[in-house]
């Protein structure tokens, strides 16, 4: 256990097992969780079964797809020493618990939550009418109450989904007791900043889409993905004025450039005394000066794989000394524990 611990909150949070990162996935989760190791006890885990809530027909890449992403966590700077890293799988219980969460989680809970309907309308090329999928959010539940979170780092629109878990917390507190008291406490979300980024097409960057920047991009990738990015549609010839507040490009400066860099931009695409493609340079100065050192991180892992699974093994020893210790509360709140001394003995036995 990370020293110190016991006097910080508890913060649990996954990533799907998707395979290599893009800068969407840093910008959106992976910077928070690298400066929240040192304020709270973290447990990070890859989870491979919500992978396979909706890709269950071909799972050939799943386990590969979660070392990828592993390697991106050391790459961006998540550290074992100052955080628990593991891999949803690896930590049964959290199947357990989501197995005696669905007993009492009322369906109707789940056919509201909204990304149910909507992800089934917008993956139209797998079926989603499954158990699995419907059920996700209460193993998303479990996933957190079995390390009894303090907090889930999660952006706005993921806010629902703690609430549904604080929802089932609180129906299972109230049916069982644990000498009197609660099992669960219930966690809260912790809003974090989630900037817009745009990919290089400029809708939202995503793998679907094709208009990603990965984080294991070399340099000269990077700055070609850059060359072809959408600007400001207004801006045809290199004498128009531009407007950085409408360009995706401008969104990426934004984020990763500095005032005195931003400041150019601004005046000078307002001015069109600079042209797009200087622009776009300087923007990908920034990102390659962001992604190199973890590219540099990340080497020390892929030549040798075995390192980072040790990782994974230490994260899911200590996770789950976490699990079972909940789970044997789990299951004497509910009666069904394994001691034999806590049973009901018929009469006459010994
Ligand atoms: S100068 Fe920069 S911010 Fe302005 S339109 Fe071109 S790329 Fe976009």
């Amino acid at each position: 256990m990370p020293s110190g611990s016991n006097q910080r909150k508890r913060v649990v949070s996954g990533m799907r097992s998707t395979g290599k990162l893009h800068l969407g996935n840093y910008v959106g989760a992976l910077q928070n969780w690298v400066a929240m190791q040192d304020q709270y006890e973290c447990y990070f885990f890859v989870a491979d079964w919500h992978a396979l809530t909706t890709d269950y027909a071909d799972t050939s890449r799943v386990k590969e797809n979660s070392i990828e992403v592993l390697l991106d966590w050391l790459a961006a700077g998540l550290d074992p020493e100052r955080c628990t890293m593991f891999i949803q799988s690896h930590v049964p219980q959290h199947a357990e618990l989501h197995l005696l969460f669905s007993m009492i989680t009322p369906l109707g809970w789940l056919e509201r939550v909204p990304t149910y309907k909507e992800q089934q309308q917008n993956i139209t090329e797998k079926d989603l009418t499954t158990y699995g999928f419907l059920g996700y959010p209460v193993l998303q539940a479990a996933d957190i109450l079995i390390y009894k979170g303090d907090f889930v780092p999660v952006g706005e629109d993921q806010v629902p989904h703690v609430e549904l878990t604080r929802e089932i917390a609180r129906r299972f507190n109230l049916f069982y007791k644990l000498h009197g008291g609660q099992v669960f406490p219930e966690p809260q979300p912790l809003l974090t900043r989630t900037p817009k980024l745009p990919g290089t097409d400029g809708r939202k960057m995503s793998k679907s889409y094709g208009n990603t920047v990965m984080l294991t991009d070399p340099e000269p990738v990077v700055r070609q993905k850059l060359k072809t990015m959408v600007t400001d549609p207004a801006r045809v010839r290199r004498t128009d004025p531009g407007n950085p507040d409408v360009c995706p490009v401008g969104d990426l400066h934004k984020i990763f450039s500095d005032p005195v860099t931003m400041a150019r931009v601004n005046e000078g695409c307002r001015s069109a005394g600079i042209g797009c493609i200087e622009c776009k340079g300087w923007v990908a100065d920034a990102l390659v000066n962001i992604l190199n050192p973890m590219q540099e991180r990340r080497k020390k892992y892929e030549e040798n794989p075995r390192l980072a699974w040790d990782i994974l093994e230490a994260g899911s020893a200590r996770a789950s000394r976490i699990a079972g210790t909940t789970m044997n509360e789990v299951r004497d709140a509910m009666g069904i524990s394994l001691e034999y001394a806590a049973a009901r003995t018929p009469q006459g036995a010994k």
